[in-house]
């Protein structure tokens, strides 16, 4: 990866929505695993907000929280303490089918838990289900092409097994599969970490142009800050369950003076 030719940044400006309510609102977040001497915090008081259109990185190294800050914001882990609010309102415990037609993931390994023997069309359509009224077919199939096109795949895919794909078009149609509901906002955790170095950047290069064209928010999370600063609008950078940085991506990476965040940024040849 070049992170030297950073793509120029213009999906914030373009997006006409309303940029000064947040999208998702994160207050004083805590989760702990385990109790006693054995306790885990994995995650500890953590707060910021997403404004609609932005794509925002989450960098840190493994073990810093970031998942499991994920899976919080996914709501498919709940946290110990603290407030998550979509568009101002308290979502924290409320109904999740409703939240997730709003919120989608797409996660490190493509078709994890979905059956390796169902087609391309069946794993997308199943994100269909946390829809209150499902759609006709011709809305089905109108959903599926649109899908597919916002990620740069073909029709022709639909019939295929995963185990068909390659890791790219994997990770593609994982995508296509959380854009099915027109998400507000689009979490992808470590999504090129399973991918030969060459298909990082079109991976990355993808989100962006989904995020251009569609206004979705998108939380990028990666332990690789090259990935976050070539794609991201502003950084949040998580150390051992906090956040200890944030800002525009330009900007703290040109003067930030926190030490974790200097070094992570010494380990990217390009960016010194
Ligand atoms: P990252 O994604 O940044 O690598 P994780 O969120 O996966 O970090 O992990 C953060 C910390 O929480 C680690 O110490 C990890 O071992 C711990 N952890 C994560 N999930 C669990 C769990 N289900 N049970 C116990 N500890 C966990
Ligand atoms: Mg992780």
């Amino acid at each position: 990866m070049d992170a030297s030719v950073r793509p120029s940044h213009t999906g914030v400006q373009k997006s006409p929505v309303d940029q000064t309510q947040p999208l998702l609102a994160v207050r004083n977040l805590n989760r702990t695993f385990g109790s006693g001497a054995n306790a885990v915090a994995a995650v500890k008081d953590v707060s910021f907000e997403l404004y609609p259109g932005e794509i925002v990185a989450l960098v840190g190294e493994s073990g810093s929280g970031k998942s499991t800050l994920a899976r919080l914001l996914l709501r498919l882990l709940a946290p110990t303490s603290g407030e998550i609010q979509l568009l101002g309102k308290n979502v924290t415990h409320g109904p999740k089918t409703a939240y997730w037609r709003e919120v989608q993931a797409v996660f490190q390994d493509p078709f994890a838990s979905f059956n390796q023997f169902y087609s391309v069309r069946r794993v997308m359509l199943s994100a269909l289900g946390v829809l209150q009224k499902q759609p006709t077919r011709a809305e089905r199939d109108s959903r599926l092409r649109t899908a597919l096109s916002q990620v740069g795949l073909s029709e022709s895919l639909l019939e295929k097994r995963p185990y068909e794909l390659s890791g790219g078009q994997r990770q593609r149609v994982m995508m296509a599969r959380a854009l099915m509901l027109a998400p507000q906002l689009l979490i992808a955790d470590e999504p090129t970490s399973m991918l030969d170095a060459s298909l990082r950047v079109s991976i990355l290069n993808q989100l962006k142009d989904v995020r251009d064209a569609t206004g979705t928010t998108l939380l990028l999370i990666t332990h690789d800050l090259g990935q976050a600063y070539y794609v991201s609008d502003r950084l949040l950078v998580m150390y051992r369950g906090e956040l200890v940085d944030t800002g525009p991506t330009e900007q703290v990476v040109a003067q930030s003076q926190h030490p974790y965040t200097r070094a992570l940024i010494a380990d990217v040849p390009t960016l010194h």
